[in-house]
């Protein structure tokens, strides 16, 4: 797994941790996630995504709109997250507390 060190990264102190967001009903892994400086996970933007490939791939959609983009739903049924837009322009999903569990894979 690699880590992006783009201008977000730079942007959140050149620091960043590689998350598996997991479903905390049935606990199935739900998303490898990169996230950019220190701080609670509040949102998981498309293109920190790392896998799975069907969510890693929305990043590089790029007629795809906030409304298209749906709720983060486990296979169990349990909603993880929202769509939302960030102010920079960003899509991302909003994580709804308490609804999922994180387990830090690597720091950077
Ligand atoms: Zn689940």
């Amino acid at each position: 797994m690699k880590i992006k060190k783009d201008k977000f990264f730079r942007e959140r102190g050149s620091s960043a941790k590689i998350i598996k967001v997991q479903c905390i009903k049935c606990g199935d892994m739900l998303l490898t996630y990169q996230k950019d400086g220190p701080g609670w996970l509040k949102r998981c933007y498309l293109n920190r995504i790392i896998s799975p490939e069907n969510y890693h791939d929305l990043q590089f959609n790029k007629t795809l709109k906030e409304k298209d983009l749906g709720n983060l739903v486990c296979a169990c049924g349990k909603v993880i997250g929202s769509p939302m837009k960030h102010k920079d322009g960003r899509l991302a999903f909003h994580l709804i507390r308490g609804n999922f569990k994180r387990l830090i894979a690597k720091n950077s």
